[in-house]
């Protein structure tokens, strides 16, 4: 299948061949489809997997359809994410795709000068990407009117539910006209999720393209057990042994995400953090600097990191282990894109053996647990399997491979 074969309009494809784009990927052959068919989608695929552009080239492609076009800029779609930097990201992704279209994007979220946006709304837009709060701020103050909706897309819908978004969703969508198409994209079809969507449309379909797992197969997992004392300290060793050139570094909390980050600046290692006390304008700052290159670390909590689109991520550190499996998945789900080998690499100390297992059961298969040289830790982090430990030197290089029991072929 080519992008061809989905007949979207010419603009459209060109916009994908300066992309470099040469095919849809599965979600995008699956879902664009339905949604150029009226349907109600809910969908869930992997983090990475084009979730965006399977529905921004459909909607854009409805929107500018000279059949049913409108005169000037009428709001007409809506797209929810979760966080501001994810409505900032799909905004963009909606811009390039429609750059020889005339349709017309912004996005709204906290954090940023309401005027602005509220100036941007004002002289009309087709496409708005907004986050619920602010959405239901501009909604009150009477600068956004829902009254053309005929498309209504929940973003990262599983994140929503996880943030708390339940009821200003439920609001937001008590204002919309009731004849729209409903579109719902997820990273992890959960319980929620699916009643979520179910509640907004009796006849959505399903369409899921999950790898074994959930993680992609590429991946290599692995554990360094180490006292929690020395875990700074072994992912200095580990930055400066490994060769790596860019790394993303998850935390726990927000004070861990500072504290980390003060820590390798401290040896001279560039790193930045982003988390939810940074105002909006440091964490787009600190995105942008490490996507050119100029910071080598990106330490970040989950919330500021999920679904942010980071490119050729070789390696993501689990500085510390999530305390929901599920965001285990989410976090590696940066690493290993488009076919790439990729690591996820996770540092243990003996009071996260649980959380492990917890991660451990919901991807199927046991990590290889890997102890570095001059860091072995003295409260030790049971193996979860019989196997004996291996010792590994981190300057010999290392290419132990997990063995998914699941993985087909
Ligand atoms: P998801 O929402 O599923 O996590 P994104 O929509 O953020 O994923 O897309 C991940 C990356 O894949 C982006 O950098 C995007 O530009 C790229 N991408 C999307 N569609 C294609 C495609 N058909 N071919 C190649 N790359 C693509
Ligand atoms: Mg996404």
């Amino acid at each position: 299948m080519n992008f061809d074969d989905l007949k979207l309009s010419d603009p459209i494809v060109r916009s994908l061949k300066d992309q470099k784009y040469d095919k849809p990927t599965p979600i995008q052959a699956e879902v664009i489809p339905a949604i150029l068919n009226n349907s109600d989608v809910m969908a869930a695929a992997q983090t990475g997997t084009g979730k965006t552009a399977a529905f921004v080239l459909p909607i854009l492609h409805k929107l500018s359809d000279p059949k049913n076009a409108f005169k000037g800029h009428q709001l007409r779609a809506l797209i929810i994410t979760p966080t501001r930097e994810l409505a900032a990201q799909v905004n963009e992704n909606v811009n390039t795709y429609s750059k020889y279209l005339g349709t017309r994007s912004t996005a709204v979220y906290g954090g940023a000068r309401i005027h602005n946006q509220q100036l941007k709304l004002r002289k009309g837009v087709d496409v708005l990407v907004a986050t619920p709060g602010r959405l239901l701020d501009l909604y009150n103050q009477k600068s956004v009117n829902f009254k053309n909706i005929e498309i209504l897309v929940l973003d990262e819908a599983d994140q929503m539910l996880d943030m708390g978004f339940i009821h200003d969703i439920k609001k937001i969508v008590g204002l919309l006209p009731e004849r729209r198409q409903n579109l719902m994209f997820t990273a992890t079809f959960s319980n929620s999720f699916r009643a979520l969507a179910k509640e907004l449309s009796e006849r959505a379909i399903e369409i899921s393209v999950t790898t074994d797992g959930e993680t992609g197969a590429n991946i290599e997992h692995y554990v360094h057990p180490v006292d929690k004392s020395r875990k700074a300290e072994l992912l200095i060793e580990l930055i400066e042994t490994e060769g790596w050139s860019q790394a993303l570094v998850f935390t726990r909390t927000k004070h861990g995400a500072d504290r980390l980050q003060k820590q390798l600046d401290k040896v001279g290692i560039k790193a930045q953090a982003i988390h939810g006390n940074k105002t909006q304008n440091n964490r787009m700052k600190a995105l942008e600097a490490f996507k050119n290159n100029k910071t080598k670390i990106l330490v970040a909590t989950d919330v500021a990191a999920r679904g942010i689109d980071i490119k050729k991520m070789s390696q993501v550190i689990n500085f510390d282990v999530p305390t929901v499996a599920k965001d285990y998945i989410h976090r590696i789900g940066r690493t290993g894109r488009g076919g790439d080998e990729g690591k996820a690499i996770t540092l243990v100390s003996s009071d996260e053996f649980r959380l492990l297992k917890d991660i451990e059961k919901l991807l199927n298969q046991t990590l290889p647990r890997v102890e570095v040289a001059g860091f072995e830790p003295i409260e030790v982090v049971p193996s979860g399997d019989k196997k004996k430990k291996k010792n590994f030197n981190p300057r010999a290089g290392f290419n132990h491979r997990t063995r998914s029991k699941n993985r087909k072929g």
